[in-house]
């Protein structure tokens, strides 16, 4: 084990992880070594008969565990992109010996006083220690002896679950997929699609992470899309109990940490910060997003000829839209090749804006084939860091897109960013890879999320980059997605992938009126979805659930969201936004891109009143907001930028529920 890559740093650029020497028997030991290596650094820490300073405690805590940090990177990366049965293992026997690790260092109360004893002499280091003291009181170093033996079993159990319920959604993508002999029942989805899920004569079309599958708005067979509507809702129907499960183990913990529920306790160190202020949000879009979800729901009955059900929805949808506004979306398809998409259009728009550049650096190798590395320079052709990108779907892949570090830029270490985008693109049996205008969304919204990363510009590494409060780190991710339809920016990326001919100019338009059609399905599907998040969090310590699917529709009605065409866009069984990553998850959090689109409809508002795709407007959002990451107040950064505090108004006017 000598070799193991991890012991050391990565010799390659910009210590990029070497996905070409890690084999599955380095990840173990490697754990193993790193989490007895920080546990020892932490213990000479704690130990320490020198008096208590920022450097020998806070920075001696920044700069401990890099082995287990190099580890934990690199195979919790590997375990969403490419988790093969070997990769799921690890992940079942690490993750609860992980979390044992953190209490380990959380609850060891010489540590804790030392922390408590720190002075700073600068605002970087006075917010860092806060951070820190923060941490340890959220993970229970208050608590008395024995609450702390409680919780670490609470701890360690959550863990166990939260791994369980991922695992049982990849395994259902496939298990619960629409399985058709005769390719007649599929008729309306695409040529290529058919050709790719064909195998021996039989077609498997996989499940995607949430309810409404994107073929319901193709397929012309309404059983067909029966069937596939109700295999995605009614998918791994075992994690029902999970998700009873942790929302009930969370309560108790809450309130071991003196908390009413788990809700409160998630919110209270984020920018909403209480209960309160989230359900004020939430409550004001409910009324009018359902008023025009019921609208719409009437206009495609009478589109269809008859009282639609769920499973219609997207089909007449696509006819509405096509009726009215003489829009159908597959005719832009040809014009979104994957290649021009991110070169032409992801990297221009960035380019323009913060005068970055990039630089295919194809001697470097991903963990799969399918992954590209490029090099990212500054405008004065200083190095910035590596941008990497992992766009297509793969069975081992989990559902949905994201973003990731693979090294955190920091200055005490000297470490430039090395950032991952991955999608779930469908690679097509042969040919160049069509998106529809909504994975060309995604590819800019990630990349927004990647440029946070890259221009992060902060001396620790626990405030770097993405380090920021739950219910703001979308926010410069949705800002983004503005560029995907800025025309000049579209112009240069939308060209037909045959002819070169650039997207015409009236489907543009069409597309543009089309958009705001369907917002009343769209907004109702994403509220459903945080309330159904919020409910489960609202559990006080002691209640008892005894049917989750009860449960989640009782709730619904409560909230006033309760709509049978138009569900949640996860129901309890799938939600694995809340009930996935260990603690570290968005439970009692998917409030959160709804309170970040509040900033991101500001910010779009003022990079339009100022030119728009202008250089300056660039590196004012760069300097006051992307590069100082987590190191200071989240709103006071958007003070900085927006030059006043965010109001909601932008963000109704865009959803039409002004
Ligand atoms: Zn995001």
């Amino acid at each position: 084990m000598a070799e193991n890559p991890f012991f050391a740093p990565s010799a390659l650029p910009y210590a990029l992880p070497n996905f070409g020497e890690i084999r599955e028997e380095h990840y173990l030991p490697a754990f193993e070594r790193g989490m007895a290596d920080q546990l020892r650094e932490v213990e000479a820490i704690a130990g320490d008969p020198a008096p208590a300073t920022f450097a020998n405690t806070i920075e001696a805590l920044e700069r401990s565990g890099q082995i287990l940090k190099r580890t934990a990177t690199a195979f919790f990366s590997i375990a969403s992109s490419d988790a093969t049965d070997g990769i799921r293992k690890i992940e079942t026997e690490i993750s609860p010996r992980l979390t044992k690790h953190g209490d380990a260092i959380h609850l060891n109360r010489a540590l804790y006083r030392r922390i408590k004893q720190v002075t700073t002499e600068t605002p970087e280091e006075a917010w860092l220690l806060e951070k820190y003291r923060v941490d340890f009181v959220r993970a229970g170093a208050d608590l008395s002896e024995s609450e702390q033996e409680r919780l670490k079993g609470l701890n360690e159990e959550l863990t166990r679950i939260a791994t369980a319920f991922p695992q049982n959604l990849l395994t259902a993508s496939t298990a619960s997929a629409l399985v058709v002999q005769d390719v007649k029942e599929l008729d309306g989805l695409s040529a290529s699609t058919v050709k790719a899920i064909e195998k021996d004569g039989t077609y498997t079309l996989p499940l995607l992470n949430f309810t409404n599958q994107p073929a319901l708005a193709e397929l012309t067979d309404r059983r067909t899309r029966r069937r596939l509507y109700e295999l995605s809702v009614n998918r791994a129907p075992e994690n029902f109990d999970l998700a009873v499960k942790l929302a009930t183990l969370r309560a108790e913990r809450a309130a071991l940490l003196g908390y009413p529920n788990h809700a409160a306790y998630s919110v209270a160190d984020q920018t909403a910060k209480t209960t309160e202020a989230v359900e004020e949000m939430l409550g004001k879009l409910v009324g009018p997003a359902m008023a025009n979800a019921r609208r719409e729901a009437e206009l495609l009955s009478e589109e269809a000829g008859f009282p639609i059900e769920a499973w219609d929805w997207s089909f007449y949808a696509e006819k509405v839209r096509k009726a009215r506004y003489d829009f159908d979306s597959s005719e832009l398809r040809p014009y979104f090749e994957l290649d021009r998409v991110l070169r032409d259009g992801v990297f221009h728009a960035a380019g323009e804006l913060y005068g970055i550049t990039f630089t295919d650096r194809d001697d470097l190798a991903g963990y799969h084939p399918d992954v590209r590395v490029f090099e990212v320079f500054n405008a004065d052709g200083s190095a910035l860091g590596l941008f990497l990108f992992d766009p297509y779907a793969r069975p081992t892949k989990r559902g949905g897109a994201w973003m990731n570090n693979l090294v955190d830029q920091s200055h005490l270490f000297g470490d430039l960013p090395v950032v991952m985008n991955n999608l779930n693109i469908t690679k097509p049996a042969e040919g160049p890879t069509l998106l529809t205008f909504d994975e060309v969304n995604t590819a800019f919204h990630e990349f927004g999320h990647a440029l946070h990363g890259l221009f992060s510009d902060v001396r620790f590494p626990r405030v770097s980059g993405t380090e920021v409060p739950r219910d703001f780190v979308e926010y410069p991710s949705q800002v983004n997605e503005m560029w995907a339809t800025w025309p000049s920016v579209l112009a240069n990326f939308a060209k037909h992938h045959e002819t070169g001919e650039p997207v015409p100019a009236e489907l543009l338009e069409k597309m543009r009126a089309a958009e705001k059609f369907n917002q009343g399905f769209a907004t109702v599907e994403y509220l459903a979805a945080a309330l159904l998040d919020w409910a489960w969090h609202k559990l006080a310590a002691g209640e008892t659930v005894e049917n989750a699917e009860t449960f989640e529709t009782a709730a619904l009605e409560r909230a006033g969201i309760a709509f049978d065409l138009v569900r949640s866009r996860y129901r309890t069984n799938y939600f694995a936004h809340i009930f996935s990553g260990g603690l570290g998850s968005y439970s009692a959090g998917y409030y959160s891109y709804i309170w970040s689109e509040v900033l991101d409809a500001e910010s779009v508002e003022w990079f339009k009143e100022n030119g728009g795709l202008l250089r300056g407007n660039g590196d004012h959002f760069r300097s006051t907001l992307l590069s100082v990451g987590g190191s200071k107040d989240a709103l006071e950064a958007f003070r900085d930028f927006r030059g006043r505090d965010p109001r909601i108004e932008p963000l109704l006017e865009r959803r039409g529920l002004a």
